[in-house]
């Protein structure tokens, strides 16, 4: 049961065998027993799970079931949904219940899904291990001196815990592939515009993107069929003919070109890691694929540029919360600037505050040129990179983070070092493109190793396609954290 894919599952509530009130039932006994040592979820609420599990149940009565009517999703806390808190990880919106469901959501509850709670997230998902959040980090189900990775941590730390059959994340420089790589799970970011932002707190614009978290490749496709499509709300959602992204999962992997960008496999790269990704890429080869070598020479550049247009877009983005309409006010001021002011420095963290400060910087007059538009020229640079690697490849393969899990508490007190856990996933934002991570492995401490594939625009099917013949031959994505 606990292994059980979306497929099965669907299976088994289609066939009358289990009711969708007894899979969630069973979901949130987990969550009520493991979740106090690993804090994946910020808000449970049971009662409303069960209503809408008795829902799902009772469209499936009426013969109005899809395949995915009744099976449980976590909600990475940072999707507006209707009724439940939706803190973002933050204090300045700790007591926030949304009056509207995002887009993913209306979409996932349209097919029947029922709700299983809001995830544990870094604030605003800055961050890479979950350490930024409010509401305090969560640990990695592997090894819980671990840190799950992040943003989207809690999201990871329930699958790979079993806590959750499937959850969703965003990913704006990493966070759904780094948690997935950490945790051991599967998780992938869309081609950007293809899952809607709308109701998706916004942290950086021109990067961000949901997508889903699950075990397997194949449990990926189901669930991203069902988020994306075009969603007039979302100014840079793809108005394009919806397509099947599990149409090529059983393809023989024949002839594939897959590229191997040298400055992936450089310094910096920890051995364990290193072996694990060449014994996966090995697999591939033995699946019948051919490996090229590729080169991303501006790499070592994506970090900075990152770090210099996602916070000037935070900048903008954060500005609406300013304790008047919604979310945390300060309890004593003087007059409104006061209130603006005790508002924001009490209601947002380090972190994010730090970020504003950059990105406020970095788009002063005078600085604009020096730092944004140069970030802004790097950007299209480095899509030039990927473009001309995608000439040699069809799809590109190599490490998903650089090192397996850290010690929570380890890389806190240097962002840059924090930072630079997203040395691989982060350009494949920056230029728009498709990335996933797939468990491949464990490395010297035991603890997970990531696969990272990553796609030309649109190749979700022919990504998803790689993982899942890679996951016929290896049970990676089947290992279970031995205390769980
Ligand atoms: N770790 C990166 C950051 O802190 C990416 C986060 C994300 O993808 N949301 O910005």
């Amino acid at each position: 049961m606990l292994n059980a894919s979306l497929k099965e599952l669907a299976a088994r509530l289609s066939a009358g065998k289990l009711s969708s009130v007894d899979l969630t039932g069973e979901f949130l006994k987990r969550i009520k027993a493991l979740n106090p040592r690993l804090n994946a979820f910020i808000t449970v609420d049971e009662a409303a799970s069960l209503a809408e599990a008795r829902a799902a149940d009772a469209l499936r009565a009426a013969g109005r079931a899809t395949p995915l009517t009744g099976i449980p999703i976590a909600w990475k806390d940072i999707f507006c949904t209707r009724g439940w808190l939706t803190t973002c990880g933050s204090k300045i919106l700790s007591n926030f219940v949304s009056p509207y469901d995002a887009h993913v959501v209306e979409r996932l509850k349209a097919a029947g899904t029922v709700s299983l709670g809001k995830t544990n997230m870094d604030e605003f998902a800055m961050g890479s291990s979950n350490e930024t959040s409010f509401y305090g980090p969560v640990k990695n189900p592997w090894d819980e001196r671990a840190v799950p990775g992040g943003s989207s941590g809690g999201s990871a730390a329930a699958v790979a815990a079993r806590l959750a059959p499937a959850a969703t994340g965003t990913d704006t420089g990493g966070s759904i592939r780094q948690p997935a790589a950490l945790c051991g799970i599967s998780g992938i970011k869309p081609t950007y515009g293809v899952v809607s932002r709308y109701g998706m707190i916004a942290f950086a614009s021109s990067l961000d993107q949901g997508g889903p978290m699950a075990k397997s490749a194949e449990d990926l496709a189901w669930l991203l069929n069902a988020m994306a499509g075009f969603d007039q709300r979302d100014s840079t959602s793809l108005n394009r003919e919806p397509e099947d992204d599990g149409r090529d999962l059983e393809r023989p992997l024949t002839g594939l070109r897959i590229g191997l960008p040298r400055e992936y496999f450089a310094e910096g790269l920890a051995a364990d890691v290193a072996k694990a990704v060449d014994v996966a890429i090995a697999e591939c080869r033995k699946l019948g694929a051919t490996t090229v070598e590729v080169s991303l020479p501006k790499t070592r550049l994506s970090v900075p540029a990152y770090y210099v247009l996602a916070p000037a877009e935070a900048s903008s983005n954060l500005a609406r919360f300013d304790g008047v309409r919604y979310g945390y006010r300060a309890p004593r001021y003087s007059d409104l600037m006061d209130m603006y002011r005790k508002t924001r420095a009490e209601g947002f963290g380090a972190e994010v505050k730090r970020r504003i400060l950059i990105g406020t910087y970095v788009l002063s007059h005078g600085y604009y040129d020096a730092y944004y538009l140069q970030a802004q020229k790097l950007r299209r640079l480095i899509a030039d990179d990927f473009r001309k690697a995608f000439e040699a490849c069809d799809v590109i393969m190599g490490p998903t983070s650089p090192t397996t899990a850290f010690n929570l508490g380890e890389r806190t007190a240097d962002p840059v070092q924090m930072y630079l856990s997203d040395i691989y996933t982060i350009a494949v934002n920056l230029a728009g493109l498709p990335g996933m991570s797939i468990p491949c492995g464990f490395g010297d401490k035991g603890r997970p190793v990531g696969l990272q594939i990553v796609g030309n625009y649109f190749a979700e099917a022919k990504m998803l396609n790689v993982a899942h013949r890679y996951q016929k031959a290896t049970d990676w994505h089947l290992r279970l954290p031995p205390n769980i």
